[in-house]
């Protein structure tokens, strides 16, 4: 039953087109949590751009935001230099960041798309410690050219690339609770983490030289909605902290109020001294940006420059869902939001080993399918069932509800939507959820 439009796209796009594959929908029109194709049916979007659209699609404030920059015919594009749109949107974003962190800290605009954060990141902390090398995680995802693909802990994007263009990233255990790589969870899992990340920096002789720094997702996305416990985050910290590491936080896909807090790492009370920030950061718009302490800008002008910086409509579209986030306390609602659809989804679970874990924060959550009849691994979890797992995307799509998959050979079922998603929708979400469960299995 395919378009004439999907026909055309499989002809004349590239191979490496990714959500099209599973997700095969022209679309034509979008508002609030829903998306048209071009038959005319709707879906519900728990994809929502990967994360992007906090405030669903053309929210009346962003759609306003973006109108009267052109009603009032500001300058489209400035490059770097700064205009009140700009401004504001700094002065915005500095007032959601925690204070501690804002205080002394500074921001550098970057091309369009979270990559860039992260590029301009890595460029930012070689800079100023003079060192090379990066501590990254197991599964972590933060973008794909060649720099940031160094830093990504999942193999199969990088393996037909050769060796990268930037060597020395080293990758350490995330602290994956039913995946424990210490085969322990829990506590005990956490603190044994701790200690082989802390080892590692100690051990003069057979660890790892100093690294320029560390970065990390507080909630892995990509990996399959994994969060890292608070008390992880915090061990981090103080051990990057003792060993003068920059911290790198990359809340590209878990930043404003996705979570449950405006920003992942609120959660754990921890102090970053890099946070990259992009997706909702622009209100559906590109915009991507880096935001660091003070001490750590050694650049020199023109250390790190690109044509499109200066996006007006972003900024002034970011501008009002920071302002829309704060107003309505999204951060909040995502909270209590993701709780029910967390308990809904756990209900499922019950009847459903297949389920193998639900987990996540806030309005972003994943739901690991696995094998019950595989062999168990050492914590006495059955194997992934990525077939199943895409069979699952497939019947919620049937029935109206768009949904990705992630994690280890996509066998995550991750639920992404837009946070103003209301309780009654997101009872519609749970029940597709749960029909489509029970027909990939019949
Ligand atoms: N970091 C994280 C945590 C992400 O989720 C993503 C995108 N999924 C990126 C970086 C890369 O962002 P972009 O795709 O906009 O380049």
């Amino acid at each position: 039953d395919e378009t004439p439009l999907l026909a055309r796209q499989a002809r004349q796009e590239s191979n490496a087109r990714s959500y099209p594959r599973r997700i095969p929908l022209a679309l034509k029109r979008a508002r609030g949590i829903h998306v048209e194709d071009v038959e005319g049916r709707r879906f519900i979007d728990c994809l929502a751009g990967a994360g992007t659209l906090a405030l669903g699609h053309n929210h009346p404030v962003v759609v306003d935001a973006i109108r009267q920059v052109l009603a009032d015919e500001l300058p489209l594009h400035t490059l770097d230099l700064t205009t009140p749109v700009k401004d504001r949107f700094v002065q915005d974003l500095f007032g959601v960041l925690p204070a501690e962190f804002a205080r002394q800290a500074k921001i550098q605009f970057c091309g369009p798309t979270g990559t860039d954060a992260v590029e301009a990141a890595l460029k930012l902390v070689r800079t100023a410690t003079g060192r090379s090398t990066v501590l990254a995680f197991q599964g972590g995802y933060h973008g794909m050219s060649q720099g940031a693909l160094s830093l990504m802990g999942n193999l199969k994007a990088k393996t037909p690339l050769g060796s990268l263009l930037s060597h020395g990233v080293q990758f350490l255990p995330f602290p994956y609770d039913y995946r424990c790589p210490f085969g322990l969870g829990g506590e005990k899992g956490v603190e044994v983490g701790l200690r082989y990340i802390a080892n590692l920096l100690n051990d003069p002789e057979g660890g790892v030289q100093p690294p320029a720094a560390v970065i990390v997702e507080a909630v892995q996305g990509e990996a399959g909605a994994i969060p890292a416990s608070d008390a992880w985050l915090r061990g981090l910290r103080e051990i990057t902290a003792r060993a003068g590491i920059p911290l790198i936080i990359d809340e590209i896909q878990t930043g404003f109020a996705r979570t449950g807090r405006m920003f992942a790492f609120e959660h754990a009370h921890i102090v970053p001294d890099v946070v990259v920030l992009s997706k909702a950061i622009g209100g559906s718009l590109p915009l991507s940006v880096v935001v660091y302490q003070d001490w750590l800008d050694k650049w020199q002008p023109g250390a790190h420059a690109g044509t499109f910086r200066g996006n007006q409509m972003a900024m002034a579209a970011g501008s009002a869902v920071i302002r829309y986030l704060q107003e309505h306390d999204l951060a909040r609602h995502a909270e209590q939001a993701g709780e029910h659809l967390r308990e809904r989804l756990r209900a499922v679970q019950r009847t459903h080993p297949q389920l193998g874990d639900v987990r996540g924060r806030g309005l972003m959550l994943g739901v690991e399918i696995v094998d019950p009849a595989g062999e168990p691994d050492v914590l006495g979890h059955p194997p992934v069932d990525p077939a199943l797992a895409s069979a699952i995307q497939h019947e919620c799509l049937k029935r109206g509800l768009i949904l990705e998959l992630g994690g280890r050979h996509g066998s995550v079922v991750r639920f992404l939507p837009p946070l103003i998603i209301r309780r009654e929708e997101i009872e519609q979400v749970a029940d597709i959820f749960a029909r489509a469960v029970s027909a990939a299995l019949a």
